[in-house]
């Protein structure tokens, strides 16, 4: 290990105290670190578990330093932090993973969909879209499509399909004329995840690949291991390898893939952080992608990431709770010896908020599937 360890009981920083940064701050303080949460909100998931909590803005220079001076190691759960937040606390001389660049580099579809064809791996056919007159020419390559901000888009939020270039150039005022992406619509056979962590070019380790199902643009089930051929799910996590090894990435990266027809796989996203398909391996594999997260970013060895058991992983959105604010059948899902309950400790249950998932563990897939439909069924 080329890299002095940070060892526990160290400070961690990070920014974004959402479910990812409580997780996160679980993983660590489990591991016997300190952490410490940056995030404005007073009432941020993490705060619940973090040591210290600074309830300010993400480009407070006053909070930035204080981070600075009091952790050992920062990293982020919030794929939008300012990535020259990232860079100015880099500067600092603390260890910050991963590096504004990749952050920077992710939360740009354009850039993002450049970065991965530079790296000769396959998107779909995209357009970016500056302004109205990239939409002029003949963009029937891109149709039917689905016109996309190039930031801050999340949960098929900022999203719009569009069937021809009247509807497109529509979108795009709808849009607000931000910066866009025009992609194609692709014809899903699957859809598929890969998760990895790394620290450098020998410390790299990658998670089972995650089948994912969504519904209204959120993911509503993880499914592992995918039910893709074994060479499609060893192609992704290769691919997904092969990005982080481009990016020269240190912590925990998300790729998410789309499977075409003929066994084609192509990229559609990345995050810079664990992923909520991610979520299984808080139960299911030997290390979760949290204790990824705390290892890399302290220049541990990433741990193995083995599947013990077949799991499918629930999104519990605000929409199980009832109109009133009643809770879920909670006795019904936690009767079942092999189903294992995560609540993120919001406080406001609204329609289509991650409040929690569950995950369920079974002799394969299908059982586990099978399972987790029925508790869907019984918590309202
Ligand atoms: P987000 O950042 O909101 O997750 P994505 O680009 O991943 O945005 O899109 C959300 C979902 O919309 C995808 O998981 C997929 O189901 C669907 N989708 C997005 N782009 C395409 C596409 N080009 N073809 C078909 N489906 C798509
Ligand atoms: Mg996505």
């Amino acid at each position: 290990m080329a890299v002095k360890p940070i060892l526990p009981p160290a400070m961690l920083g990070i920014l974004g105290g959402g479910q990812l940064g409580r997780m996160f701050a679980t993983a660590a303080k489990t591991m016997g670190y300190r952490v410490t949460v940056l995030d404005p909100d007073q009432s941020a998931p993490a705060a619940d578990f973090a040591d210290v909590h600074i309830a300010r803005p993400y480009t407070d220079p006053d909070a930035l330093a204080e981070l600075a001076r009091t952790c050992a190691a920062i990293t982020t759960e919030f794929e939008n932090v300012n990535a020259d937040s990232m860079r100015w606390l880099a500067a600092q001389g603390v260890p910050v993973s991963p590096s504004g660049d990749c952050v920077a580099i992710a939360q740009d579809r354009v850039s993002e969909k450049n970065f991965i064809r530079n790296a000769g791996l396959a998107t779909a056919p995209f357009l970016a879209v500056s302004n109205a007159g990239d939409l002029e020419g003949d963009i029937s390559a891109y149709l039917p499509g689905i016109l996309k901000t190039a930031r801050l888009g999340y949960d098929g939020k900022g999203q719009v399909r569009v069937k021809t270039a009247e509807e497109a150039r529509l979108a795009l005022s709808d849009l607000k004329h931000q910066p866009c992406v025009l992609e194609k619509m692709m014809p899903l056979v699957a859809e598929v995840s890969a998760i990895v962590a790394r620290t450098s070019k020998t410390e790299i380790a990658c998670f089972p690949v995650a089948e994912n199902e969504h519904a209204n643009g959120i993911l509503d089930v993880s499914i592992v291991p995918a039910r893709v051929d074994a060479a499609i799910a060893a192609r992704a996590r290769q691919m997904a390898m092969q990005l982080a090894e481009k990016l020269d990435y240190v912590g925990v990266l998300a790729v998410e893939f789309f499977v075409l027809e003929d066994d084609e796989l192509v990229i559609n996203e990345m995050a810079p952080r664990p992923h909520n398909s991610g979520h299984y391996t808080l139960d299911a594999t030997l290390t979760s992608q949290f204790e990824q997260q705390v290892r890399t970013m302290c220049h541990l060895y990433p741990g193995k990431t083995d599947l013990l058991r077949p799991t499918v992983m629930v999104n519990l959105l605000g929409d199980v709770w009832g109109e009133h604010g009643g809770e879920p059948r909670w006795d019904v899902l936690l009767t079942a010896p092999n189903v294992k309950l995560h609540l993120y400790g919001k406080k406001e249950a609204r329609a289509g908020r991650k409040m929690g998932h569950f995950n369920v563990l079974a002799a394969s897939a299908d059982e586990a599937l099978e399972q987790a439909d029925a508790i869907k069924d019984t918590l309202r």
